[in-house]
């Protein structure tokens, strides 16, 4: 991703941070420290990303008991019980993937455990998530990174959108395709798509990765 945007003259400067902000005329100038020097930047606008947290310091949550983590996140088992029982805590407050469709499946989950007598639980959950980025980037499963950690035999292909004729006719070849595949099994893990529509293309491999799953009892 870093180096598709490079090639679009967007630059990144990481492992920094800012010291000062100021108006000058019609410029705002960003002063950092970076791990060579001190940097100053100057630009129309300034756009800043704080991240965000859960809003659970002023709900009374210590008073009913209901335990939380360091980061404020309501702590729940895989069936979204809080420590309270009879109390649930569904979608970003319970922290984890924080995307629309996590915290309606989260309320399916939920629901069918409580009124339709279902044990469901949200480990080990399929994740599908697309960044709409130019070029998207589609994901599906595990990533490299935890194929690594798992300590499990994993195979890994990459393949360059430079060699995908169709990229090439289209003029789109800035991306890279990335498919883990279990070793033993030869079932596909995760991929990770990089790529014009990769949001999309990633959803045939995620389809693979559900229809060799055991159906739910
Ligand atoms: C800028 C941005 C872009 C995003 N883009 C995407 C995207 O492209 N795709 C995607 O899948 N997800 C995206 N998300 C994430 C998605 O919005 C959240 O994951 C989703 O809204 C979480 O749903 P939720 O019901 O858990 O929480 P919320 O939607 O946050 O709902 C919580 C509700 O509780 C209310 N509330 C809070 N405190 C109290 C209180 N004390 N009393 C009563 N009510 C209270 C809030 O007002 C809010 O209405 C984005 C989020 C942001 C901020």
């Amino acid at each position: 991703m870093e180096k598709a945007l490079e090639a679009e003259s967007i630059s990144f400067q990481v492992s920094s941070s800012t010291t000062s902000i100021e108006n000058r005329g019609a410029d705002i100038l960003l002063t950092m420290e970076t791990p060579q020097s001190t940097r100053t930047l100057a630009g129309s606008h300034l756009l800043i990303a704080t991240g965000r947290k859960p809003n659970t310091d002023d709900l009374g949550l210590d008073k009913a008991g209901i335990a939380t983590n360091d980061k404020g996140y309501i702590h729940t088992n895989g069936r979204m019980e809080t420590n309270v029982p009879g109390v649930w805590a569904l979608g970003d407050v319970k922290g984890g993937p924080a995307f629309t469709h996590i915290s309606y499946n989260d309320f399916q989950i939920v629901y069918a455990n409580i009124f339709e007598g279902e044990n469901l639980t949200i480990e080990n959950r399929y994740l599908p998530y697309a960044l709409f980025t130019d070029p998207q980037l589609g994901r599906v499963g595990i990533t490299e990174q935890q194929a690594r950690s798992s300590g499990k035999k994993f195979k890994m292909g990459t393949y360059p959108l430079t060699s995908v004729s169709r990229a090439i006719e289209k003029g789109e070849t800035a991306g890279l395709m990335k498919i883990i595949v279990d070793a033993t099994t030869d079932r596909i893990l995760g991929a990770s798509i990089l790529s014009s529509e990769g949001g999309e293309i990633v959803q045939i491999l995620g389809a693979m990765i559900l229809a060799a799953r055991p159906t739910p009892s």
